[in-house]
């Protein structure tokens, strides 16, 4: 191909990404950035090897920004003064492998357990760190059975429990509620044990919420795992994960080849996503992101409200932006780019999506005629 060709090949891709983009309501990305301000540095081989608080002899790196990056999460989770530690990872799924990975040496001979409505990615991780596991029911709307949890741990009372818990399924944006389970253990007289939450998509979410669900270090997690660009949005996947400091030092190795530690999972790490989320943060600081949640949960009451006057059984979850109703068929989801699991589905009403293109979507659930009875039932 010649350079003219080229070009054309990629405005041409880049208007159909950008349609696509428009009708995306199915999955839990942000639409509303603008990162423009930090193209030149896509022309340097930037790299955040190793520990993002130990200096590595590579120096072109931005783990001063993904210093303060951890820094402004830390705060905003209530981690403990000056006994924490987190990285900038590539995604949720490996901030939930990392902290698993720190549960394992921590406690070898530990025991998961996590409900039939985690993530995907964590059966397969569970499987890579060869942990032992026990799946714990569901409730209906997607909570962790506590009833369930509580027999389980019963049986196993002499093996350290490992507990996985989730702040926003992927489906249903559920919220399990460490509370209860903090107080489940204390009444079993189980002393041991770490709390890992996935707080992918809500985790970003949860810190502006009224009231302020039980999910973070003060709630009593030792590792948590969100994603970058979910609530706040990234043009290349990315994420968080922050943990108690001791649990790091446990693993920590230094390498003379870096001049740092080995700390994280990856070696070379991305030196781009940690100015993404440095210059979110700068831009909307607490309130920006507090406001972005706010309406967020507008438009989600919004929707729902509307699906539910044209005789549609949608629901959500207390303070979810995750609408759930049943499957209304292959034109619509296609369409609208909405995954489907066990005959139901679901809009998630993201920063960057509009009230114009919900309209759009709404007005296309009116007129598809949906046989009523054919609803299957939310399960
Ligand atoms: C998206 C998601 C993940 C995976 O995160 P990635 O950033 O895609 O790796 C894990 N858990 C939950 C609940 C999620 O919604």
């Amino acid at each position: 191909m010649n350079t003219i060709d080229t070009h054309k090949a990629l405005d041409c891709l880049s208007d159909s990404l950008k349609s696509n983009a428009q009708k995306s309501l199915g999955y839990p990305v942000a639409k509303d950035f603008d990162y423009s301000f930090l193209y030149p540095f896509l022309q340097l081989p930037l790299n955040n090897i190793g520990d993002p608080f130990t200096p590595s002899t590579y120096k072109v790196d931005t783990r001063e920004v993904e210093r303060e990056v951890l820094n402004f999460m830390a705060q905003l989770f209530r981690a403990p003064k000056d006994h924490w530690w987190g990285y900038v990872t590539n995604g949720g799924s490996e901030g939930n492998l990392y902290g698993l990975y720190l549960a394992r040496e921590y406690f070898p001979k530990g025991m998961v357990y996590y409900s039939q409505a985690t993530h995907y990615s964590v059966t397969k991780n569970l499987h890579l760190l060869d942990m032992p596991r026990v799946v714990i029911k569901a409730q209906e709307n997607g909570e962790i059975d506590y009833e369930d949890l509580r027999q389980t741990l019963q049986i196993n009372r002499h093996i350290t429990p490992i507990i996985f818990i989730n702040i926003g399924t992927t489906m249903k944006e559920a919220k399990d509620d460490l509370k209860k389970i903090r107080q489940m253990l204390d009444e079993l007289a189980i002393e041991d044990y770490h709390i890992h939450a996935d707080g992918a998509l809500s985790g970003m979410i949860a810190p502006f919420l009224t009231p302020r669900p039980a999910f973070d270090f003060a709630d009593g997690v030792d590792s948590i795992a969100v994603s970058g660009h979910k609530f706040i949005g990234s043009p290349i996947p990315c994420g968080f994960v922050l943990v108690k400091k001791h649990l790091r030092d446990k693993i920590a190795r230094s390498i003379s080849y870096i001049g740092s530690e080995d700390t994280t999972i990856s070696g070379s790490r991305n030196g781009f996503t940690p100015l993404v989320l440095w210059y979110a943060i700068k831009q909307l600081g607490k309130e920006g992101l507090a406001q972005r949640a706010q309406q967020s949960l507008q438009l989600a009451e919004y929707t729902e409200n509307r699906l539910k006057e044209m005789g549609i059984p949608a629901w959500r979850n207390p303070n979810a932006i995750t609408v759930v109703f049943p499957d209304p068929g292959p034109e619509i989801t296609h369409k609208w780019q909405l995954a489907v699991e066990k005959g139901i589905t679901h809009v998630i009403l993201m920063p960057g999506t509009d009230t114009h293109q919900i309209n759009a979507f709404l007005e296309d659930m009116a007129t598809t005629v949906i046989p009523k009875g054919e609803f299957a039932m939310i399960d």
